[in-house]
């Protein structure tokens, strides 16, 4: 079976805990604290990998987790990180948000895209030392990895769908005018993954052809495979629509043509109204007296479209209809990129009194579960995002539960691996 949209779930790696020790040597009294940092989570990185082709290796395997960093040690030893989970996908997978169906990211380029950020490390005490605090017995929990429930979509990159019933030699022209090998066999429904091919038409002239598997009657409707492979050529800058005119099928070519064409129109208007150029095939095989040829034609360029005569078997006519498409392509704009429009939803304010205060001197340790989310999600190098951090403390009531713990001026509030001086 063909698979070209799941659902996964992903977890990156939680940071380790940083350590609370003291340096212990021989003949050396109350040595300092040398609590290490934990290490950070791994992460979920997106690759593209075009040996893939299909979403395939998705199907059993649902959860992917990326392993957390190790807890720090004494002696200063930070904990080894957690390498990050790299997975494979073919190129062309869009990324959606499994909630709300926003693009996260279309893996169409060549770079590696972070899915999930691991958590980061927490501190080991040896940070914690200062002239008066020479003790500190206390450390930070490590940050959890982010997680996500997304829907990967197979959305080939191709410039040149072709469109048209079973049988009609769509795979036969990929075969002879291109580096690809399609199954190609004489009954309906052979191809049952999409093939692309690359056609070289010139010196730097050439460009990427998809053959989708069978459009049915009643396709768009789900009645038949049609419709899912429909959303394959979603990004084709142009469609060839090919039609058996040779009769052999007992078939009406022109009929065909308008039942191929209102499969795209009910599938989507806007995929309809998609630049096309008609091709009859199998003209080798015309009977003597038969005028289906001339009745498409004349049917086809009454309706604007261009119309080219080949056969894929003999390869007559198909060099000439590859030129043309090179030329048309070259007037098109290019391939669409799915513009990402997922905005991650930010932690709200929670209840100041959940959250766990321990003083330490003039150092206050603040930590929970909501402050922790809140952390993870903001960009510290992004203004508006600090405002928002800022703005939602102050909503929790977390400084006057810190002034009434007694805090001071130019104290040390640290949350998480978060440190700021208090100010009134
Ligand atoms: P698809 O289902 O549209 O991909 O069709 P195929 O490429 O698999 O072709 C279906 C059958 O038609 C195969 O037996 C081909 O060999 C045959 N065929 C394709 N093109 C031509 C042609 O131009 N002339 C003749 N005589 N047979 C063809
Ligand atoms: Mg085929």
């Amino acid at each position: 079976m063909f698979v070209d949209k799941v659902k996964i779930s992903v977890k990156a790696g939680s940071g380790g805990n940083g350590a609370i020790a003291f340096h212990r040597e021989k003949y050396v009294a109350a040595g300092g604290p040398d609590g290490g940092d934990g290490g950070n989570g791994g992460s979920i990185v997106l690759r593209v990998d075009d040996n893939l082709s299909t979403l395939m290796d998705f199907r059993y395997k649902r959860k992917y987790t990326a392993p957390n960093g190790q807890d720090g040690q004494g002696s200063r030893c930070k904990g080894k990180r957690g390498q990050d989970l790299v997975i494979k996908v073919p190129r062309g997978t869009v990324v959606r948000d499994a909630e709300t169906n926003a693009v996260i990211q279309d893996m169409s380029g060549s770079e590696d895209y972070v899915l999930c950020k691991g958590g980061r490390g927490g501190w080991g005490n040896q940070h914690f030392a200062t002239p008066t605090r020479q003790v500190p017995r206390f450390a930070k929990a490590g940050m959890p990895g982010e997680e996500h429930e997304v829907v990967l979509e197979l959305k080939l990159l191709a410039d040149v769908g072709l469109v048209g019933f079973p049988n009609v030699g769509k795979s036969t022209l990929l075969s002879v005018t291109s580096n690809a090998h399609p199954k190609i066999a004489n009954y309906h429904f052979t191809t049952l993954y999409p093939n692309l091919g690359v056609i070289y038409v010139d010196e730097g002239v050439s460009f990427v052809m998809a053959d989708i598997p069978g459009i049915i009657e009643g396709a768009a409707d789900g009645a038949g495979l049609g419709h899912d492979f429909l959303r394959h050529i979603d990004r084709c800058r142009l469609l060839v629509h090919i039609v058996d005119v040779s009769g052999c099928e007992d078939r009406d070519p022109v009929e065909d043509f308008e039942k191929i064409n209102e499969e795209l129109r009910q599938y989507s208007p806007e995929l309809a109204a998609r630049p096309m150029i008609v091709a009859a095939n199998k003209t080798d095989l015309i009977p003597d007296g038969s005028d289906n040829l001339e009745r498409l034609r004349a049917y086809v360029e009454e309706r604007g479209f261009p119309f080219y005569e080949i056969s894929a078997a003999t390869t007559a006519g198909t060099k000439q209809l590859m030129r043309v498409i090179a030329g048309r392509l070259a007037e098109l704009p290019p391939v669409v990129y799915y513009e990402a429009d997922y905005v991650k939803p930010l932690a709200e304010a929670g209840d100041a009194n959940e959250l766990k205060i321990e003083q330490h001197e003039d150092l206050w340790l603040v930590s929970g579960p909501w402050i922790m989310k809140l952390l993870n999600d903001i960009n510290f190098e992004d203004y508006e995002s600090r405002m928002y951090f800022d703005r939602q403390l102050r909503k929790s009531g977390l400084f006057e539960r810190l002034e009434t713990m007694g805090i001071q001026d130019g104290d040390t509030v640290s949350i998480y691996d978060f440190e700021f001086e208090y100010t009134k």
